[in-house]
């Protein structure tokens, strides 16, 4: 299967005050779709009892074509 690496374009990282368990952060990496043309957004939740990760592709044509985990792109 093949696999594209994208390119960072912008990372941003906020603090969040949890759910009750403490401190934790929010990350958000913005990547450049494979196609160029739009952009792929990852967000990982890194709070105390709340942990989760989306990736969500914002261009329509690479959505369509690839799966996405981060900052691999994989062929459908
Ligand atoms: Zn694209």
């Amino acid at each position: 299967m093949e696999e594209i690496n994208m390119r960072l374009i912008e990372r941003d990282q906020i603090e969040h005050e949890g759910y009750g368990a403490g401190w934790g952060e929010i990350i958000t990496e913005v990547y450049e779709c494979p196609c160029g043309k739009g952009q792929v957004i990852s967000t990982k939740d890194d709070i105390p009892g709340f942990r989760d990760r989306d990736t969500s592709c914002k261009c329509p044509e690479c959505f369509d074509k690839y799966d996405f985990d981060r900052n691999i792109a994989k062929i459908k």
